[in-house]
């Protein structure tokens, strides 16, 4: 129903289309957007759609920046022997934040799911293997979720892998199964890494 006039009720459709916000949600926040000064809806919008026009994959690494290579890739302090494998940008992000890991990421932007029809060229896993023909890689670490496919992702990555000679090693569980990474305590993720097993 149109209680509020065609540009509140578009406001608000737009808005029920983001993820996890439902038509209550959506109409909140129109009401809490219409009573923000101007001046800060347009830096939110100024914000988003700078983000959308320049946000784009690192060349290497597939993480999510606005240079040609993430702030981890160019940074002089990381250790390139080591591949930390995960399956999103946010896994990345809580496994930074426990300030524990120097080596490099690789994000796959997915995991392999036959169920959903979702397959090893689906993900960014072509540009891992190059990078391993290319770079000096001593130990790839998989940290993909245990879910159902977190664990096949692992199972097919360690096999293409493994021929290779590179060391191939898997986040310990204790993180729970079905469990995102980006959810799970600093502790936790410290302990599954230290605790890696190799494949
Ligand atoms: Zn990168």
């Amino acid at each position: 129903m149109d209680y509020y006039g065609s540009r509140m009720q578009a406001l608000i459709e737009e808005l029920s289309k983001l993820p996890g916000v439902g038509a209550k949600s959506a109409q909140r926040l129109a009401f809490h957007i219409i009573r923000m000064p101007e001046e800060s809806v347009e830096k939110l919008t100024e914000a988003m759609t700078e983000a959308r026009h320049s946000v784009c994959y690192c060349k290497r690494c597939c993480n999510l920046t606005d240079q040609e290579l993430c702030p981890i890739c160019s940074s002089p302090h990381r250790d390139g022997s080591q591949i930390m494998v995960v399956e999103n940008p946010r896994d990345l992000a809580a496994y930074e934040k426990t300030g524990k890991y120097e080596g490099l990421y690789h994000v796959l932007h997915g995991a392999i799911s036959p169920a959903l029809g979702i397959g090893p060229s689906d993900i960014r896993l072509a540009e891992l293997m190059q990078r391993l023909q290319k770079e000096d890689v001593h130990e790839v670490i998989i940290a993909t979720n245990s879910s159902l496919e977190g664990e096949t992702t692992a199972m097919y990555i360690s096999k293409l892998i493994k021929p290779t000679g590179i060391r191939v090693s898997r986040i310990a569980s204790g993180v729970p199964v079905g469990g995102d990474l980006e959810y799970i305590d600093e502790v936790t993720l410290l302990r599954a890494l230290e605790g890696r097993v190799e494949l």
